[in-house]
Formats: C-alpha cells, structure tokens, sequence
C-alpha cells in the first residue's frame, strides 16, 4: 500500500494517510486545517501519476534515509568498531548500502511537497531538478509530468 505524508499548508506538519478514494480530505492533527485530497483507484494501487493534493504531475525520487536511525547506527558502528578492528563500520557500510541506498526510495510532488512511499512505479520518476524546482516553486510552471530534457 503506497504511503503519503502530506505537508500542511498552514502549519507545516507532516500527514499520514494511506490513499482511499472515498476521502475527500485529510486533517491537520496539530493545526485541524483540512486538506482537500483526489485520490484515485491508481493511488489505491500505488502507482503515482497525479499529485492526489496538487493535481500536479511533475515528481522527483530521492533516497529514503531516516537521519536518526543513520546517526544511531553509526554510534553503535563506531563504539563496536573498538573491539572489531573496523569491521562493524564496513558492516554498517553494507546494511547502510543495502538497506537505505537501494531499498528505500521516496517520491516527491515538486509543487506541494507531499512525500509517497512504496510507490510502484518509481523507477519511471526522474530524480531532482534543480531547474524544474526553481521553475514549479517560483514561477508556478506547470511540467504536466514531462520532465526537461538536457
Ligand atoms: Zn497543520
Ligand atoms: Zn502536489
């Protein structure tokens, strides 16, 4: 099942919600501004092809990674590594190569900055641009889900 977080507009919390097309909107639960939202049957199946907040098209992928597990992770590595010649840190490289870097990958709406995870077809999504971002956020550029090509 796809998850979406989606930023509040007024007071900049994260939302949980899981896609149901029956939902209309989503409620801040530190502010109670109500987020309109759109979701489709292509949601409900985890395949992103319009921002169910937005209604824009245009998303960018990125890696996933929990900074505080990271930082966690690393403590532990680096206390272990005392004993273990080094060794915990090269196995925190590969948890860290194969658990976060490979694994987890969150699509983003450019416009709204409404996160999605387990997104079907995120290899399709295009990683950041710098020059779409500038265009979306300060010119209100609308890609219509055709990134640049350069
Ligand atoms: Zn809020
Ligand atoms: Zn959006």
């Amino acid at each position: 099942m796809m998850e979406i977080q989606i930023t509040c507009s007024n007071c900049g919390s994260g939302i949980e919600v899981i896609p149901e097309h029956h939902a209309h909107s989503v409620d801040c639960h530190i502010c109670k501004h109500v987020t309109p939202v759109n979701f489709t049957h292509q949601h409900e199946e985890g395949i992103l092809k319009e921002c169910p907040v937005c209604s824009r098209q245009d998303f960018y992928k990125q890696k996933d990674f929990n900074r505080k597990i990271g930082v966690v992770l690393f403590v532990i590595a680096a206390i272990l590594s005392i004993w273990t010649y080094g060794l915990s840190l090269v196995a925190l490289y590969l948890v860290d190569l194969l658990l976060f870097k490979r694994l987890s990958m969150v699509a983003i709406c450019y416009k709204c900055q409404t996160n999605f995870r387990q997104v079907k077809n995120m290899a399709e999504l295009p990683d950041f641009d710098h020059e779409m971002n500038d265009r979306i956020v300060y010119s209100d550029h609308d890609f219509k889900g055709k990134p640049l090509s350069h």
